[in-house]
Parts: C-alpha cells; sequence; structure tokens
C-alpha cells in the first residue's frame, strides 16, 4: 500500500481501494452492493485487509524488538479493536469505557495501558482489578493507586508518563513540551518516583507521546531519540529496572494535496539504533510504540448518499444525507486552522469522465456543514454515493451526531 502509493498524488482516487466497473470496492465488495449490504447511508466502512497489510508493512520496516501498540481512540469501533487486537501487541486505552472494549475484544490486560489526564478513582480502581498497566500522570494518582491496591488486595502496575522537555516539531497537535496537562514534568518525575517506591506500586517504566499527525520523519526520529535520553536519564531514580518503554508515535497520513508520505524507512533505521542502545543500556526494557491514527486512518471510508443537487449563483451543491455531525474531522472542525479538503470522489461513478466543480455539504442547518469546498468530481445526481477517504481515524467517534437530531452512522468493518 505504501511504496507503490508514494509518488501519486494523494487526491482521490486512493490508491489502496481498487476500481471495478466504475464501482469502488471495499474488502472486495462493489460500494453500491456494500451500500445495500449495510442497508443505509451514511456509514463507515474500515477494510480488514487494509488494517492487516498496514501491520505487515510495519512489521517488515520496524525492528522485530519493537513491540507495535494501537492506540483505540483512533477508532474504537468494537469490532476494528478485536481485529487490531490479533494483529498488535498490546492496546493503548483512554478511559474505563475503552477499557471495556479492549477487554471484550480478548486482549491480554498484561498488553493493556491506559493513559489520560483526570482518571477518576473509579476507573483507576477498574485499572487494577483488570491488571492492566496504568500510566502515572499525577501525584495525585499515586495516591489514589496507592489506596485502591491495599484495598483490592492486587498490585498496581504503573509507568510514568513524563511530559518531556522539548516538543515534536512538525507535529498537527502538539502534547508534550511546555506547560501540558499530560503527564508529569520530566523536572518532576525523580520526586514523583521517590512516591512510587513509597507507596509500593509496581514500577514499570516511562511512557513518552509528544504529538500527533507528523509527516517529517526527521521530526519523529529526533523526538523519539530525545525521549529515549530522557527515559535513561530518569530511570536513575527508578525503584527497579525499567522494563517498559513507550516511545510515543504520532506517525501521520496525508490528507491534503501536496502532502507526502512519511518515510517509514528513516524511522525504522533511527529505531533499530535505539534498540541497539537500549539492548546494553536498558537491557530489561521492551521498547513499544503506540499508533492510532497510522494503523486506521487510511483503511477507512465514509460514504453518504446525495439528496440533492442545487445549483447557487453558478455554484454547484451536492447535498448529501450526512454531514460534520458524523464526520467533524472532515468539515475541518476538529483541530484544523485552515479548513482544506480530504479526499473526496463519487464512490459509483469512479472512471466517469465527466467532471465538474462541485461542492459537498451536509444536512446541518450551518456553513460548517462543508465536505467538500469546490472539488473537481465526476458529475453526480441524487442517489449517487459520495466517498470521503483518510476517514478510518477520529471520524465516527469523534463527532457530534446528536447535534440537529438527524440518524446515526452505521460502521462496519468489511
Ligand atoms: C491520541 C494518542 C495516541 C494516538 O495518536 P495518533 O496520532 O492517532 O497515532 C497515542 N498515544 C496517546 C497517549 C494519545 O493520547
Amino acid at each position: 500500500m505504501s511504496s507503490s502509493s508514494r509518488a501519486l498524488p494523494i487526491h482521490a482516487p486512493m490508491p489502496q481501494f481498487a476500481v471495478a466497473n466504475e464501482q469502488l470496492l471495499v474488502g472486495g465488495l462493489p460500494l453500491e452492493q456494500l451500500a445495500a449490504r449495510v442497508g443505509q447511508t451514511p456509514f463507515y466502512a474500515y477494510d480488514r485487509k487494509l488494517l492487516q497489510a498496514r501491520v505487515d508493512e510495519l512489521r517488515a520496516t520496524l525492528p522485530a524488538s519493537i513491540k507495535l501498540h494501537y492506540a483505540m481512540k483512533a477508532n474504537p469501533m468494537p469490532a476494528v479493536v478485536g481485529w487490531m487486537a490479533g494483529l498488535v501487541d498490546g492496546i493503548d486505552v483512554a478511559s474505563s469505557g475503552e477499557l471495556k472494549v479492549a477487554l471484550d475484544a480478548g486482549t491480554n490486560p498484561k498488553e493493556i495501558s491506559f493513559a489520560g489526564p483526570g482518571k477518576r478513582r473509579s476507573e483507576l480502581a477498574q485499572a487494577v482489578a483488570a491488571g492492566v498497566l496504568i500510566n502515572i500522570e499525577s501525584f495525585r494518582e499515586v495516591t489514589e493507586l496507592d489506596a485502591i491496591a491495599q484495598d483490592l488486595k492486587l498490585p498496581a502496575r504503573v509507568a510514568v508518563r513524563v511530559n518531556p522537555d522539548f516538543e515534536l516539531k512538525g507535529s498537527g497537535m502538539k502534547m508534550g513540551g511546555g506547560p501540558k496537562q499530560f503527564g508529569v514534568d520530566a523536572e518532576q518525575v525523580p520526586e514523583l518516583l521517590a512516591e512510587i517506591a513509597q507507596a509500593g506500586l509496581q514500577f514499570e517504566g516511562f511512557h513518552l507521546f509528544a504529538g500527533s499527525q507528523n509527516l517529517k520523519a526527521e521530526s519523529i526520529c529526533e523526538a523519539q531519540q530525545k525521549s529515549y535520553e530522557l527515559a535513561l536519564r530518569l530511570a536513575e531514580s527508578a525503584p527497579s529496572p525499567v522494563r517498559f518503554l513507550n516511545l510515543g508515535g504520532g506517525f501521520g497520513i496525508p490528507y491534503f494535496p501536496g502532502e507526502q508520505r512519511l518515510d517509514l524507512s528513516t524511522v525504522g533505521a533511527n529505531l533499530a539504533q535505539i534498540a541497539a542502545r537500549a539492548a546494553l543500556e536498558m537491557p530489561d526494557a521492551e521498547l513499544v510504540i503506540e499508533l492510532g491514527r497510522y494503523l486506521v486512518g487510511e483503511a477507512g471510508i465514509y460514504v453518504s448518499q446525495v439528496v440533492d443537487r442545487k445549483v447557487s449563483r453558478g455554484q454547484i451543491y451536492l447535498v448529501v444525507d450526512g454531514g460534520l455531525n458524523h464526520h467533524l474531522s472532515a468539515s475541518g472542525n476538529f483541530g484544523q486552522v485552515i479548513r482544506k479538503n480530504y479526499p473526496v470522489a463519487i464512490g459509483n461513478r469512479m472512471t466517469q469522465q465527466e467532471k465538474e466543480i462541485a461542492s459537498v455539504v451536509g444536512p446541518l442547518c450551518t456553513p460548517l456543514d462543508l465536505l467538500a469546498d469546490r472539488m473537481e468530481l465526476a458529475i453526480a445526481q441524487p442517489g449517487d454515493l459520495v466517498v470521503i477517504f483518510q476517514s478510518g481515524a477520529y471520524g465516527a467517534s469523534a463527532s457530534p451526531h446528536c447535534f440537529l437530531g438527524h440518524p446515526h452512522p452505521v460502521e462496519v468493518l468489511v
């Protein structure tokens, strides 16, 4: 899916999905047949072979000793989590709701880790009872976990989530460096480690996550090097040898024209260097990277149906039955500074030559409900299917489904 597609422009049609007889194929099914099988539009469809191919690509490019975790907040659909659980080495959860889905999927609790600022006492207790690794993000959590472990007479397995003293350059969303609500500032970690030792929590290692949606291999390599070195320094204050070191992730996928794919081989070579050092300097440590978007983003599409076709002062509008209520990210309202178009196509007219410039809008009474702004698309009519690519991550679960009271989308794993 990657090397052959690297040179292609990233706008539609997206090369990871095949086309036959005008129809986009999802999991081998023509789109109109899939829509009939789902029984409604709008829907999200995730292609399990593409999920598998992405994991295979990572396994082939990263050193064998690096463990691969799925950060399930990118796509928490239970069937997706179940499928991913069989492919990766662990699942990272960020709430007790996600913890339930990961456990239901059959994930070994030893391979689940739980991060997030503001973990409530009840959530911490659920995590201790489940036996998962808890990434501690505050001094309060040490006190709570001490009490919970005594209460439940169970060990509390913990790692320290460190807010590093550097930033991930070129990241779409920074989540470490400077003042942050995530983790504990690197300067405070020695004191936190002393409290962990005092409380008798079972210390296992460190978690560092610098940011998300990064397409620059050099920036990711630099962040991973610095994360490793910071962990090595902090390990000197640890109550026991580091057995777990999560170096983060943040691997991005291309969404917009002109964006280049992440050069995974450079990241792999850098991780190989780190792994070689770790084998000597931190011999008990399992090295982990945690990925959300990179694992699932490109395997998913969002499909809506054209309800109306209008012309306003010369501009063509395709009004579809879904919008920002289902797919906030594609509308540009989920953290984009300047709105740009996701790759979009008319999924049942993939090779049609007759094209026009049209905008795709949803049914909501707000001008923010815009899915494609003046894009070149096959000429479409009511009943046709509009596909938004790169929709497998931060789609359904990151959207305000109740806004305006339309039916919710269905999700399928194909
Ligand atoms: C959101 C998040 C991830 C996943 O980020 P992606 O950009 O989707 O890969 C990983 N780790 C932590 C701690 C997160 O908060």
